[in-house]
Formats: structure tokens, C-alpha cells, sequence
């Protein structure tokens, strides 16, 4: 590097929040709340560029960096009226990381950085307390041998074990001062023999080492995972916080603790989240003694209480948003460590966001932006069917709500391969360590034995909503048999069990989960998204259930129904096969009519649940031999056939007809052959019976007094001519079923899907047959990209997205720059002949939120998403609106 040294170091008093990207989320808001006049242990932040510069040279720090830490540390020094490495008053520091998104624990921390065999003397002699000055001593030696010499962890564990028997006690509080020096001699021990060197005595080496450890931690496995699954960027890098230590461990008069300043698990506005008395910071997020609730410090350290209190809404003021906020109290006096927005489950979110909006604290635009839209969808499918309880074995903490139904499994690795399996798995554990993350992401529900509200267990499944007991004391693991006991009950690696994070219910099998019910907030909070989108939503539903249920959640319409899922009923599955294994027309047509008022039913039932609402009806679409057996099992039922069974010749017969007639249907790229309007025109009495169902269920509909609006959608035009055909039956059978003076008030309007990249060329053309555009995405994308979508995500796709050769999977996110071009040419070529087309989304993509910003830019008028998902689109169709509407006024119009 040449040139003016960047400034890589600042201390908290020159930093303040909006320095998020430099400092990272901890340094910046440590300096924030220096700002406003808290009371923070003094300290200084290394830029999160100094640690990509770090791994630019290579992963080594550069001596102008070293220069600025040791600058800092001398103003630090004289802040403190303490010397780093001192042998009389030694100044302590803790190093921990801070990215600039908060990844808790995911990344490493040392404390009590500074000690060595004369400091840790000077602290006991200065403190007159030698038995806390050597458990600091003893912490030190083992995370920083964790942390920077790679030790692992069970290592140190087990000697202190060992000294816990010894002096015949559990309790770190138990241990004499010779105690704890025989732990450090042999920890000290262990490094040498596992390094090869001796403990390092030199304090700024200390330092130096562990800053380079914290921005190599960047980089670990677990690091890596949660960035991928949050969609952090891998560059950003972390910032390093260097702060002088306080004391929790120093008596009964101290402690430390997470506090929420609001609920979030439940949105309640009351101070949540517990403490330890007499211990360091790590003792509570690594979930090792069961923590006090925090309501007990009132009555405890009442002083303390109160002033933690009034903190805490300070700081919810002063962001306008729930903290989740690190304490530490030192002989009586509070100390912040870290404040930041907490993290939330979807129930909380909702609450906090209304409850914020009603306190007049934040706009009613604020609270919707804030909403994490993939949330939601969590909060709209938990719960369980409480009637099939068969009985509830224990209870624990309830620390993410929301129902859960698996086989256990009590390893994080079992847990993926299993999940991998298709099995669904609840990870059961004494405590779960960052290391389990990807073992949680593979799991339906988190289930620990240990650790409380803030336990890294619980922190990370609130975080990624999945459903998670804590603490669940009554739980004993039987390691070498792979099973846990629990209430006299063995349940074995793959017994089924169900977990109730909302109560904290372990309850013994398999219980059926059922939806949740919207909550007043949620309510309200889509009442606001209504009154601000412009974007329709409508819903993908093939039933009168569905339909009903998307109702419910605030569907405007059907958006696509499915005709093909009707047809493939138990009792109506041998009839659509009879229609399509019909040798001559005749046979054909007694098929189709006892398959038409079953279509009329169905066609009935959704016009009564959509009364007043558009209802888009797509014409069958699939190839025809989606619904044929499958050959190699005809096959293998023709060599099985008894020889000795008289009725065996005749069974033949049949089954060898059956096998011509399949294989004579038969495609070799069955999505690109006699599929959707191609169907109808080689067998247009198919077309014609649905077209008929649907007028003869209008018309049922009509004479009921329900105000019917069919929209009749033909798929997989490539070319106007198709759909000119089409369309002129849809007319003619609609005349001839309603007459036509019924045929005039029946507003029924056609259209086509646009998902063959031909049509969305020639929108022009196919526009003049079409009143309406339904983007078939899933088509769409699969014939732009030329991947196939029955084969692309189970083969390649995977390693493309491990690659990172696409962002994302274009079948869930739309792409916008190739298939997003082709809608935008559609759109626009469809309104130069028809300004006001109708144009909506109706494949997958139409319930996911950045998606939903695309239609929004390109000016649709409605999306269209699965019945849960309905409530999601609201928010994100607001949501959409709201950042197409800032953008704007970002960029004013050009003036003319
Ligand atoms: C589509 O292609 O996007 C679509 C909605 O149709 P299907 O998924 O049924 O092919
Ligand atoms: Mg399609």
C-alpha cells in the first residue's frame, strides 16, 4: 500500500452510528451510545477495511495498523489512569468482533486480554480479590487458546472437569484461588504440549494475535454458512472492538446479562432477558448455568434494575426500535457493552412494529418497511392440532415459537444427512454452539437441554423462525445408545417427537401442525399494506378450499387455477385415462361427459367462494401422459402375469394394448411437446368440455344471484394464431350455453399465459386475441434459461449456486435481467395496442418479495401466489410500492 495511511483506528468518542459500514454494527453503536452520554467502558474500533486490507496482504496485519492500535491503546491507557501490561494496576481489554450485519456468536471474542504471570498479580493485589484476579487469568488462557492457538475447546473443558472433581464441587464460584492456579498450570500445560510453545507472557503480542484471530474468524465454516443463509456478502469484513474490561465475576455485588427492551418472542413491552450473577459475558450466550429472568435484578440490585430500565427505553427511543442490549454491572455499577435492533420472531415483529406506529414513535411506512416479509410466511403456518396431544413428556423454555414435527436426531451432521433424505428432524442437544449451525438450518425445531432465553440456541432460531425449546432440564442423554430420557420415556434417534416452542411443550410423537390464525397486529399491519399497494394480489388456487382460504387472507382473485389438478382425484383419474387412451371420438366424448359436471362442481364451488372476484380458469395444460400409468410398471406387471391363471391371456391382451397406447404418447421433451393450447387444438373436444363446464357453472352461479367473473386463460401460446382459434370457440360455446343476451352480462374475459419467449415477442400480435397477460414464469424461466425445472434443481443448479455462478435460484427470485427483459418488452408491446391490458404474475415468483418489486417497476397490475402467501404479497406489494415511490423522488422526472 502507498500513499496517506488510511485512519484504521477510531476511538468510540469519534465515532457515531452512521459509521455502521466502517465500524461494524458493535463499534458503531458503541460509539453512539458514548455520543449520548452512557456509561460504556472506554475503548477504540478497527475498521472493518482493515480487515479486508488483512486479507488483501494475504491475512497479515501491516505495521501502520499495528502503529494505530498502539496510538489508541497509549490514549486509552491515560483515559483509564491504567498501563497495558502493567504489574500494579493492569489495564484489561476484550477483543471481539463486529460485523457490519449482526452475526451473534458467530464469530470469535477473547476477554481478559492483557493477563500474564505478573499482570494477573497486579490485578489480584490491586483488586485485593486473588480468586477473581486467576479466574480471569484461567478464562483468558483458554479462549485465547481457543481462539487464537486453535485449541479445541473440550480440551480445557475437560481439565477443568477434572479440577471440579478434585475439589469435589460443580460450581465455578466453589473454586479456591489454588484451585484455579492449578487449573492455569495446566492449561498452560496442555498449550505447550498441543503448540509447541509456551503461553505468550508479552501482552501486545497478546493483542496483536488476537486482532489477526478475530478477522481470520471472518472466514470460518460457521461464519460462512449463516452469511450464505442471511445473504451477507462475503467481502465486507469484520471490525475488531478493543475495550477495557469490566468485571461481572467480581462477587456477589456484580454480573452480567442480555436484556431485550422489549419481548421478542411475543412483542410484549416489558423488559426481557436474564442474568448471572458473578460471571463474564460468555458464561450467558454460551448457555452454560441456567440464567435468572431479568425481572429478579429488581428486586436483587434495585438500583441497577432502574437504571438498566431507563436505559433501555432511551436507547428504544433513540433507534425507534426494539434493543437487545450486553451488560455487565462491576460492584454495583452498570456498564453497556452493546446495544443493537433485536432480533425477533414474526409474532413479536408484528407486535413491536404496531405498538411503535401507536407510541408515535415511528410512520406507519416505517413499520411496514421494517417488516422481514419471509417472516411472515413462518408466523402463517405454525401451530398444532392441541386435540391429538398424546401426552407432553416435558416442558422447557419457550424460546421460538411456533410448532414443529420430526424424528430426533442428536447431531448437527445426522441432522443434514437426514434432512437430505427427504426426513423431517428435530436436532435435540445438551447446548447448541455455533458449530451446530448448519445442523439447525436442516431442522423443523431446535430442542436443548441447557441454556435460556438468550442461549446461542435460542438467539439463532428466533433468528431464522424455526420453532426451539431451551433449558428442558428433565432431559438426559444417553450418548453411546444415540437416545435421550426424558419423564422415564427412551426416545431413540429417530423416534418422532413434537415440539411447542410457543409454550415449550416436548410432546411425545407426531402431532399434526396446523395453520395459526392472523393476529390483531398482523391485521392491522395488512390493513396499512392495502391502503398503500397498488398491486393487486390474487391467489393460485384449484379448489373451493383454497380458494376460500386465500379469500380469507385477503385475496382480490384467482389468479391461476389449475385444471389439471382437478382431473387427478382417485375417482377421476381412470376416467381422464379412459379419455385418453379412447380409440375413436365416440369413446372420447363419453369420457369427457362424465368427467364435465365434475369440472362444473368444481367451477361452481370456487365462483361461490370468489362471489364478486375475478376467477382466472386455465384450460388443461400438462402433456397427456402425466396421467398415464408409468410403462416400466405396466411392464413389469406384464412378466409377473401366472401363466397358470385362465384369465392370464386376456389380462395380457389388455395390458399390452395399454402399453402401445402409452408408449405411442410417448415425448422425448414432453414440456416442450403436445402440451397446453397445442393440447386443445389436436383434441379439441377436451378444450370444449372444460369451456362448457365453466359457462354451465356461471350460469348455475348467476341464476344463485353471485356475481360470477371467469377469466378464461389459455397456456403455452407461442403464436397469435393459437390463440385465435381458441378464443373463437371460448366465444361460440359461451354463446351457445348462455345465449345471447346472458353471454353479453356475463362479463367474462379471455387470455393467455405468456411463458414461451416467443409470445412475449409478438405480445403485439397475441395481444389483439388476449383482454388479459399472465406471466407464467416457471416457464418462462425454464425456456429462457433452457433449463429444464424438473431436472435443473436437483442436478446442476446446486453447484451453480455453490459456484455463486447465479445469485440466486431463478425459479424462486426472479431474474430480472433476461426473463424481467422479456416481461418488460410483453407489457410494453401489449399496451401500445391495448393501453389498459390487464397484466399479472401467476408462477411462482409471484409470492416472493423482490420479485413483487420487479412487477411493481414494470407496472402490473396484479401478482398472484400460493393462499399462505397472500398475506406476504400484501406486505411486500406495499412494501414495493413504497421503494418505487422513494426512488422517485430521488430522481425526479427529467425536466422537458
Ligand atoms: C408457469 O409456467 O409459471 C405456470 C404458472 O404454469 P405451470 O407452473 O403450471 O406450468
Ligand atoms: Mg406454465
Amino acid at each position: 500500500m502507498s500513499g496517506v495511511p488510511h485512519k484504521q483506528v477510531f476511538a468510540f468518542q469519534e465515532g457515531h452510528a452512521q459509521m455502521l459500514h466502517l465500524l461494524g454494527g458493535k463499534g458503531a453503536n458503541l460509539a453512539e451510545m458514548v455520543r449520548l452520554g452512557l456509561p460504556v467502558p472506554p475503548g477504540f474500533t478497527v475498521t472493518t477495511e482493515a480487515c479486508r486490507d488483512f486479507y488483501e496482504q494475504g491475512g497479515q496485519t501491516t505495521e501502520e495498523l499495528r502503529g494505530q492500535i498502539a496510538a489508541a491503546l497509549k490514549r486509552l491507557e491515560l483515559e483509564k489512569g491504567q498501563v497495558f501490561g502493567d504489574s500494579c494496576n493492569p489495564l484489561l481489554v476484550s477483543v471481539r468482533s463486529g460485523s457490519v450485519t449482526s452475526m451473534p456468536g458467530m464469530m470469535d471474542t477473547v476477554l481478559n486480554l492483557g493477563l500474564n504471570d505478573a499482570t494477573v498479580e497486579g490485578l489480584a493485589n490491586h483488586t485485593h480479590n486473588a480468586r477473581f484476579a486467576y479466574d480471569c487469568y484461567r478464562r483468558f488462557i483458554q479462549m485465547y487458546g481457543n481462539v487464537v492457538l486453535n485449541i479445541e475447546g473440550f480440551h480445557f473443558e475437560r481439565l477443568l472437569h477434572e479440577l471440579k472433581q478434585q475439589e469435589g464441587t460443580e460450581l465455578d464460584q466453589a473454586i479456591t484461588v489454588e484451585g484455579w492456579q492449578r487449573l492455569i498450570a495446566s492449561y498452560k500445560a496442555c498449550i505447550l504440549q498441543k503448540t509447541g510453545r509456551v503461553f505468550p507472557q508479552d501482552v501486545n503480542e497478546q493483542l496483536y494475535l488476537a486482532v489477526e484471530a478475530v478477522f481470520r474468524s471472518w472466514h470460518n465454516p460457521r461464519a460462512q454458512i449463516y452469511r450464505k443463509v442471511h445473504q451477507i456478502p462475503d467481502h465486507q469484513g469484520t471490525a475488531v472492538n478493543i475495550q477495557s474490561m469490566v468485571f461481572g465475576n467480581m462477587g456477589d455485588d456484580s454480573g452480567t446479562g442480555v436484556i431485550f427492551s422489549r419481548n421478542p418472542s411475543n412483542g410484549e413491552n416489558v423488559l426481557f432477558g436474564e442474568y448471572l450473577v458473578n460471571a463474564q459475558g460468555e458464561d450467558v450466550v454460551a448457555g452454560v448455568r441456567t440464567p435468572m429472568p431479568i425481572a429478579a435484578l429488581e428486586n436483587e440490585m434495585p438500583a441497577v434494575y432502574n437504571h438498566l430500565y431507563s436505559v433501555a427505553k432511551q436507547l428504544e427511543r433513540h433507534y425507534k426500535d426494539m434493543q437487545d442490549i450486553e451488560f455487565t454491572v462491576e460492584n454495583g455499577k452498570l456498564y453497556l457493552l452493546q446495544t443493537r435492533s433485536g432480533k425477533r420472531n414474526a409474532q413479536a415483529a408484528m407486535k413491536i412494529a404496531v405498538d411503535l406506529v401507536s407510541e408515535g414513535s415511528i410512520s406507519k411506512e416505517d413499520s411496514l418497511r421494517r417488516i422481514e416479509v419471509s417472516h411472515l410466511d413462518q408466523l402463517l403456518h405454525r401451530g398444532m392440532d392441541e386435540s391429538k396431544i398424546t401426552q407432553v413428556l416435558a416442558t422447557g423454555l419457550p424460546a421460538s415459537p411456533g410448532a414443529a414435527t420430526g424424528q430426533v436426531v442428536f447431531d448437527a451432521d445426522t441432522a443434514v444427512e437426514w434432512n437430505r433424505m427427504g426426513k423431517r428432524v428435530i436436532l435435540a442437544r445438551q447446548e447448541t454452539t455455533p458449530e451446530d449451525i448448519h445442523g439447525m438450518i436442516a431442522s423443523e425445531g431446535v430442542l436443548t437441554s441447557r441454556g435460556g432465553m438468550t442461549s446461542h440456541a435460542a438467539v439463532v432460531a428466533r433468528g431464522m423462525g424455526t420453532p426451539c425449546i431451551c433449558g428442558c432440564e428433565g432431559i438426559q442423554f444417553m450418548e453411546k445408545e444415540k437416545a435421550m430420557q426424558i419423564a422415564g420415556h427412551v426416545l431413540k434417534e429417530g423416534d418422532w417427537v413434537t415440539l411447542d416452542g410457543t409454550t415449550g411443550r416436548v410432546i411425545e410423537g407426531s402431532i399434526p401442525l396446523r395453520e395459526a390464525e392472523m393476529t390483531p397486529e398482523l391485521t392491522q399491519m395488512l390493513e396499512w399494506a392495502d391502503e398503500i399497494r397498488t398491486l393487486q394480489v390474487y391467489t393460485n388456487a384449484d379448489n373451493p378450499k383454497d380458494a376460500e382460504t386465500a379469500r380469507r387472507f385477503g385475496a382480490e382473485g384467482i389468479g391461476l387455477c389449475r385444471t389439471e389438478h382437478m382431473f387427478f382425484a382417485p375417482e377421476r383419474l381412470p376416467v381422464v385415462q379412459q379419455m385418453i387412451l379412447a380409440d375413436n371420438i365416440g369413446e372420447r366424448n363419453r369420457a369427457l361427459t362424465q368427467l364435465l359436471p365434475m369440472q362444473q362442481a368444481d367451477f361452481e364451488g370456487i365462483f361461490r367462494n370468489m362471489d364478486g372476484l375475478p376467477v382466472t380458469i386455465r384450460l388443461l395444460d400438462p402433456p397427456l401422459h402425466e396421467f398415464l400409468p408409468n410403462i416400466e410398471e405396466l411392464l413389469r406387471q406384464l412378466s409377473q402375469l401366472n401363466g397358470e391363471d385362465p384369465e392370464t391371456p386376456a389380462k395380457k391382451k389388455e395390458l399390452q394394448v395399454l402399453i402401445r397406447k402409452v408408449r405411442l404418447l410417448h415425448e422425448t421433451n414432453p414440456m416442450l411437446g403436445q402440451r397446453g393450447c397445442r393440447l386443445g387444438i389436436v383434441y379439441p373436444e377436451i378444450y370444449d368440455m372444460q369451456i362448457e363446464a365453466i359457462f354451465l357453472a356461471a350460469d348455475t352461479c348467476m341464476a344463485e344471484g353471485i356475481d360470477v367473473r371467469p377469466e378464461l386463460m389459455v397456456p403455452l401460446v407461442g403464436h397469435a394464431a393459437e390463440l385465435q382459434l381458441i378464443r373463437g370457440r371460448i366465444e361460440e360455446i359461451a354463446k351457445r350455453i348462455l345465449g345471447a343476451e346472458k353471454s353479453k352480462v356475463l362479463a367474462y374475459k379471455v387470455g393467455t399465459m405468456i411463458e414461451v419467449p416467443r409470445a412475449a415477442l409478438t405480445a403485439k400480435q397475441i395481444v389483439q386475441y388476449a383482454d388479459f397477460f399472465s406471466f407464467g414464469t416457471n416457464d418462462l424461466t425454464q425456456m429462457t434459461f433452457g433449463y429444464s425445472r424438473d431436472d435443473a434443481e436437483g442436478k446442476f443448479l446446486t453447484r451453480y449456486l455453490d459456484q455463486k455462478l447465479l445469485p440466486q435460484n431463478p425459479f424462486q427470485v426472479l431474474d430480472t435481467d433476461g426473463v424481467g427483459q422479456l416481461i418488460e418488452m410483453a407489457v410494453a408491446g401489449g399496451r401500445t395496442v391495448k393501453p389498459s391490458l390487464k397484466t399479472g404474475i401467476c408462477g411462482e415468483h409471484g409470492g416472493d418479495k423482490a420479485s413483487i418489486l420487479f412487477c411493481q417497476r414494470t407496472g402490473l397490475n396484479y401478482v398472484s401466489c400460493s393462499p399462505f402467501r397472500v398475506p406476504l404479497a400484501r406486505i411486500a406489494a406495499a412494501q414495493a410500492q413504497l421503494e418505487v415511490k422513494a426512488a422517485e423522488e430521488r430522481t425526479p422526472a427529467a425536466v422537458l
